[in-house]
């Protein structure tokens, strides 16, 4: 740290992602990214002659790709903000949307990001802890004072609030931003973008990075009121108008265009993850109900570390987080089949089976 950071952020403590490690070839099942690439149109669309035009800015509005999303989904353009991942639309939203006398509520056990846009901002942050089960009880976010943050489905857990659910923390709360990230929705969850419509306080966040195969492109989508969206189009041209990059937008919209792809490949991680949630439940596990494209997994016969470590030392790479109540789980990224084999005769292995 140097003597010129601003006081203000000299206590902050960042997000740590997951390891990208570059010392030998892992089975990658530690950052929730599709097992798949991105549609074969994409390929085809980011061409030479488009990286050519990178000398030239993007189009700040992205308009097409902001027109295609609203298709898909049944809303309007101006239903649609578009950004460099939806990290950063969290940031604008604990920039912009809440402040220090009202502050944030999200669940203890949740996306890490929360907390630490939270400490950015100086916003106070009221963490609920999870039921017994994992589950959220969705009636402590009803009547609350200050923005909801919910991930649906959550994450590490995977488990997921009903819409109704969703429904009755909106009609609690009209004077809050109720903020659901769906980074996971397509793997078996619910969206709640239909309910834009009814409830103006209500903002859907969703991104590329993991059902359509795009984490390295940065792209992350809003759906919500006009309204709202202004609010984070004001924060954008107040700081990065150009927040999405050419290739990127041309990609992203080649992907909307190949929603059957989409879906093929989100069918396929389900039906996968079903196949490794069986397996390991054979070996003793215990595996928390999961709609993304993960699995938490805790085994009494060996402790989660451990099973992170050696399950690394053999060349599979899982997510371990050493915190209360979850140290003993790894959070498991559902790839290939063939992946998911793998990670199953290492965990076999080292169980002696
Ligand atoms: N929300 C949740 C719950 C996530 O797990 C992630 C991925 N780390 C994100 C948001 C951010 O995803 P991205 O910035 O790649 O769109």
């Amino acid at each position: 740290m140097s003597r010129f950071l601003n006081a203000a952020y000299r206590d902050l403590e960042a997000y740590v992602p997951g390891e990208q490690p570059r010392d030998m070839q892992y089975i990658k099942l530690n950052t929730n990214e599709s097992p798949y690439p991105p549609a074969p149109s994409v390929v085809d669309a980011v061409n030479r002659a488009e990286v050519e035009k990178l000398r030239l800015y993007s189009d700040p509005e992205c308009t097409v790709l902001r027109e295609k999303l609203a298709a898909l989904y049944g809303v309007k353009k101006e239903n649609v903000y578009l950004a460099n991942g939806s990290d950063d639309i969290l940031n604008f939203a604990f920039m912009a949307l809440c402040d220090r006398e009202h502050g944030a509520i999200f669940p203890e056990i949740s996306y890490g990001f929360y907390q630490v846009f939270a400490d950015l901002y100086g916003i106070p942050a009221t963490r609920v802890p999870l039921c017994e089960d994992f589950s959220i009880d969705h009636r402590e976010y009803c009547h609350r004072d200050g923005m909801i943050v919910i991930a649906n489905p959550n994450a590490p857990t995977g488990m997921t609030l009903s819409l109704s659910q969703i429904e009755e923390i909106l009609q609690t709360n009209p004077d809050q931003v109720v903020l659901i990230d769906e980074a996971y929705v397509d793997f078996g969850g619910q969206s709640c973008v239909p309910l834009i419509h009814r409830y103006p306080n209500l903002l859907v966040v969703q991104t590329f990075s993991k059902s359509r195969s795009m984490a390295g492109a940065r792209l992350g989508f809003a759906i919500a009121d006009a309204a709202l969206i202004a609010d984070l189009e004001l924060i954008k041209y107040s700081t990065n108008p150009y927040n999405i990059n050419r290739l990127t937008q041309i990609a992203g919209a080649a992907t909307v265009d190949a929603e059957e792809y989409t879906r093929a490949c989100c069918r396929e991680i389900m039906a996968t993850r079903e196949y490794t949630v069986t397996e390991l439940k054979k070996l003793g596990f215990r595996v928390l109900p999961s709609s993304a494209n993960f699995i938490f997994a805790e085994s009494d016969r060996i402790e989660g570390g451990e099973l992170y470590r050696q399950l690394k030392a053999r060349g599979v790479l899982v997510r371990h987080f050493d915190k209360p109540r979850i140290s003993n789980f790894n959070r498991i990224t559902i790839g290939t089949r063939s992946d998911m084999d793998a990670l199953l005769c290492a965990v076999k292995e080292i169980l002696g089976e």
